[in-house]
């Protein structure tokens, strides 16, 4: 396909979509072999731009070049070098896979294969959990509590069958050697569909927020965070992070409740997705699902939003890219109530589908549509988003 005359579709499809999530089905083409972007003013501008290291001015420009040169292996790889080059990982990554799928030559897939894998290599630190009142936590008597608000020089270390623990405070190892499995359990069945787990994750507990952070350099709201590293053995490094006590010096009980089964849905969510981008509505709603609560905890908040007509539109939140979240707060627990509605309202066999055509890289509301059943119906999403927030509103 050349020229002018795209399909609606591309129109309003704007940069956001060729950054996010590859919405290329499997039936892409390449371009022509005669290659008149070589002529194309802007290409040759971007060019430019990138052999300057410009690489701002290069991605806006190529950005258009691909609007008139849908899936164009070169432009997309110049595009997704000038991501990289920015630190936009993961659509860099999303661009090579892109660019993959639309069978470029044996040079460009070499090329593409070699960048995927380097991406791969690259640790994945992110810090997730988002704020939270502590959990109620009944089991935990007022003594324990106290023991294990009590930070202890030495670390103690314990395994488990999943887990290889350490913390300052020989009581909360215990604890978690109970807990870490349960919660791994809940994982499994929440966000796994029951399927195997069969790895080591290391299970950290910093003393408190400070050394958390000084050891992961996070965000200051953040609860916890994980960390998913491809070593250059092929082995992989999965490691939780979590902290022990609050600013008060007294233990963060919501630790065992949010913060363990929401980080470790996030390392098994890297492991079912692999390359493919999650969306993060999804990954974060999953993992927020996956919290001993089940995220009922953000219901009340989701039900106060709608009462104040401050909810993002489905259809804008659904296929948002990663990294463009500019409400964080507001977009856990969208997020955290969309995924529950899912899972409350379909079947295994949809979510089934939908989860596999989003590994395949379709965009999530094409996604949705097709495992529904419901692409072709008009006005599919603006129902689908009457009867989420119907739901919402009582504050299930
Ligand atoms: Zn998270």
């Amino acid at each position: 396909m050349t020229g002018g005359n795209l399909p609606k579709p591309w129109l309003a499809l704007a940069l956001a979509v060729l950054l996010a999530a590859p919405a290329w089905g499997a039936n892409s083409s390449t371009s022509a072999p005669a290659d008149p972007v070589d002529g194309d003013a802007d290409y040759l501008a971007a060019a430019a731009s990138f052999a300057n290291g410009h690489y701002g001015i290069a991605i806006g420009k190529l950005a258009d070049v691909l609007k008139r040169y849908p899936r164009h292996a070169r432009v997309q790889m110049l595009l997704a070098t000038a991501c990289e080059r920015t630190g936009q990982l993961a659509a860099a990554r999303d661009l090579y896979v892109a660019t993959l799928a639309g069978k470029p030559d044996a040079r460009i897939e070499a090329l593409a294969n070699e960048r995927i894998a380097r991406l791969a290599r690259r640790p994945v630190v992110r810090v997730t959990t988002a704020p939270s009142a502590p959990a109620a936590q009944a089991e935990l008597t007022p003594e324990q509590v106290a023991a294990m608000s009590v930070i202890y020089p030495e670390a103690t270390r314990k395994k488990t069958d999943h887990f290889d623990i350490t913390t300052n405070n020989p009581v909360l190892a215990d604890l978690l050697a109970q807990s870490a499995e349960a919660a791994l359990e809940r994982v499994r069945r929440t966000v796994l569909g029951d399927a195997l787990f069969p790895h080591r994750v290391e299970l950290t507990v910093y003393a408190n927020q400070a050394a958390f952070r000084k050891a992961q350099a996070t965000a200051d709201w953040a609860g916890g965070g994980f960390l998913y590293a491809p070593q250059s053995d092929g082995s992989v490094r999965r490691v939780v992070m979590l902290y022990q006590v609050d600013e008060e010096n007294r233990f963060r009980t919501s630790l065992l409740a949010r913060e363990l089964p929401h980080e470790l849905a996030h390392v098994a969510l890297k492991e079912f997705f692999g390359q493919a981008a999650c969306p993060l509505w999804l990954e974060e709603g999953l993992a927020t699902a996956a919290e001993f609560d089940g995220g009922r905890s953000t219901s009340d908040r989701m039900a106060e939003l709608l009462s104040r007509q401050a909810a993002t539109p489905l259809a804008e939140m659904i296929d948002q890219a990663n990294g463009e979240v500019d409400r964080p707060a507001a977009f856990y627990i969208q997020a955290a109530s969309w995924t529950r509605f899912l899972r409350a309202n379909l079947s295994d066999g949809q979510m089934k589908r939908f989860l596999a055509q989003l590994k395949e890289g379709q965009k999530p509301s094409v996604a949705l549509g097709r495992s529904l059943v419901l692409d072709d119906r008009p006005g599919w999403l603006g129902s689908i988003e009457d009867r989420w927030h119907k739901w919402a509103a009582e504050k299930p």
